[in-house]
């Protein structure tokens, strides 16, 4: 591994405006590491090496003319391949958006070319974001850099393995249960789902659009604060969007958490979670407690509701946003016979064929839970008892500042383990989903290994738009400890 993409995203930023290295030096380092893991980790769908170049290029003009107030000018990163990037392949995981390429940039990616950033490329997702393990990508699964035999987690794995292997400085992924969580535990990397409506969604291909948000991976805490601050903020292109002011999130990570008060969910040590990511949630507690927070049990009653009211939920608006994928205005278009003549067999053909059959299924569901009928026995339900899910994430944070658990059950599992088994896969994000549900911000960070070594994922969920004390929460813990410089067999 080249002595470059060692470096943090803000120890990189540091060197750039320092002048002591290039951009393009630093594209170059990570586009050759590109080269060098992706036979083996498949992080990435398209490596855009052109634009890649000539961004870093424009970057390094900036910084010769003196410019050094964005920490992310001249930084290489990546982004899933569900973001619209003006003039690239954009596909989703699917075969549907096959030979689509986006016509403008989403404000996420924006954001990032205004700061200076160097987009890589784009990177692998399950299909749709449908998906624990990113196994359910068209394109063949992103493998994890710990360990070859095992999944990333997902549907964000290619945006947390590309940073585990080294090669992206940071990435950005979505979060609509679990996504950037869930994958940032398995691949030993920091994910943050932000407050819903903190970064735009415009731009971004929707899957379930009441809860998709858009966050960073990084490899510390105070790189991923970096990231999350250059993309969030008030977007009038998407209506859902907070016109709440940024505040700075890497300004006051250092304030430590003396007198934080944390809360521990009586819930959240679920049956099947594995007594390894037990005693190293159990191991954080203690550690957090040394640096002055106090631990108090809080109850989330109704947890255990949280995974069916998602799997009603998610998919009555994914079947809603996916019915836009009929073969007319982009992507693939099969030809077809039906009973109601051709143009419905292409509809029926593309479909058939551009869709996998996790698609398929939540499509189904969804839109069974919406027909007339069952619409409110299940969706108006469903609605009703993710409002008391929130309700008590609001109990909690009367007595707590911030909420910890595992990020996941489990540390990651093999290539293939739970793909016959949808409610097996859905189980990885028991602990992920309740926030989405709530709305609220969650972090993972690195809290240990397994003795496979494979890595454990502490999360912590704050208040909405409570991102700061997350964020400090997590570089309390991050300071006072060493799991997140442990590195992959890569
Ligand atoms: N794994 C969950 C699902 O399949 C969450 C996915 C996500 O957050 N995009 O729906």
């Amino acid at each position: 591994m080249n002595e470059i993409v060692s470096l943090t995203l803000h120890e990189l930023g540091q060197r750039l405006r320092a002048r002591e290295l290039s951009a393009e030096e630093a594209a170059r380092a990570y586009l050759a590491r590109i080269a060098e893991t992706e036979g083996k980790v498949h992080a990435y769908l398209s490596v855009l090496e052109k634009e890649a170049l000539e961004a870093a290029r424009a970057a390094d003009r900036r910084l010769k003319a003196g410019e050094n107030g964005s920490p992310l000018l001249g930084v290489p990163v990546a982004v899933k391949d569900l973001l619209c990037m003006e003039g690239t392949r954009t596909t989703c995981g699917s075969r549907i958006l096959g030979g689509f390429t986006a016509p403008y940039d989403a404000t996420a990616v924006a954001l990032l070319k205004k700061a200076g950033a160097v987009i890589l490329g784009k990177l692998n997702m399950d299909e749709f974001a449908m998906g624990s393990s990113t196994e359910r990508s068209a394109f063949g699964p992103t493998r994890n850099p710990w360990n070859l035999e095992a999944t990333p987690g997902g549907s964000s794995g290619g945006s947390a393995a590309a940073v585990a292997a080294r090669s992206a400085a940071a990435t950005l992924g979505s979060d609509t249960g679990g996504s950037i969580r869930q994958p940032a535990a398995c691949c030993g990397v920091v994910g943050m789902k932000p407050t819903y409506g903190r970064v735009s969604r415009y731009g971004l291909i929707a899957f379930a659009s009441s809860l998709d948000q858009i966050g960073p991976f990084a490899r510390t805490v105070r790189d991923c604060a970096i990231v999350l601050a250059a993309v969030s903020g008030h977007d009038p292109r998407d209506s859902t969007s907070a016109d709440e002011p940024v505040p700075g999130y890497a300004e006051d990570l250092d304030a430590g958490v003396k007198g934080m008060r944390i809360g521990i969910p009586r819930e959240y040590f679920v049956e099947g979670t594995d007594p390894e990511v037990e005693a190293a949630v159990r191991a954080a507690i203690r550690v957090m407690e040394g640096l002055g927070a106090r631990a108090e049990e809080v109850s989330l009653p109704h947890t255990e509701y949280a995974l069916p009211v998602y799997y009603i939920l998610a998919p009555a608006e994914a079947s809603s946003n996916l019915a836009r994928y009929d073969g007319v205005r982009y992507g693939l278009r099969e030809e077809g016979e039906s009973e109601y003549g051709p143009l419905f067999g292409m509809y029926a053909a593309s479909r058939e064929a551009g869709f996998g059959e996790e698609v398929k299924r939540r499509i189904m569901l969804g839109t069974y839970a919406l027909s007339s009928g069952y619409y409110d026995a299940y969706y108006t339900k469903a609605q009703r008892v993710r409002t008391l899910v929130s309700r008590d994430f609001q109990a909690a944070f009367r007595k707590a500042d911030v909420i910890l658990s595992a990020t996941a059950p489990t540390a990651a599992f093999r290539l293939g383990e739970r793909m016959a088994d949808p409610l097996s896969m859905y189980l990885s994000d028991i602990l992920t989903i309740p926030c989405n549900l709530a709305g609220l911000p969650g972090i993972s960070v690195p809290c240990g290994l397994t003795s496979a070594r494979l890595p454990i994922g502490l999360q912590i969920v704050g208040r909405p738009f409570g991102e700061r004390e997350v964020l400090r929460a997590a570089a309390a813990f991050e300071g006072a400890t060493a799991h997140h410089r442990a590195l992959p067999p890569l």
